[in-house]
């Protein structure tokens, strides 16, 4: 059972959340139960996600080649 990051598009946390596969469209936030969730991974593409670009390597969201962290 892997340990999935989420991020609630609505309010904004993140929050980690134990999950199989097949619950995917269960999880909700935990603090508005909002299911406007989307996932977040953590590696080099992680600033880029959010929107921020960061000086340490990261992808800008566009191309993310040498990033093992998404599927970019
Ligand atoms: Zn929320």
């Amino acid at each position: 059972m892997p340990l999935l990051d989420f991020q609630c598009n609505k309010c904004g946390i993140k929050f980690d959340e134990l999950v199989y596969s097949s619950q995917m469209d269960k999880v909700r936030c935990p603090e508005c139960q909002s299911r406007d969730i989307k996932r977040i991974y953590e590696g080099k593409c992680y600033f880029g996600m959010l929107g921020g670009l960061s000086d340490s390597g990261g992808c800008s969201g566009k191309s993310c080649s040498g990033c093992s962290g998404c599927g970019h």
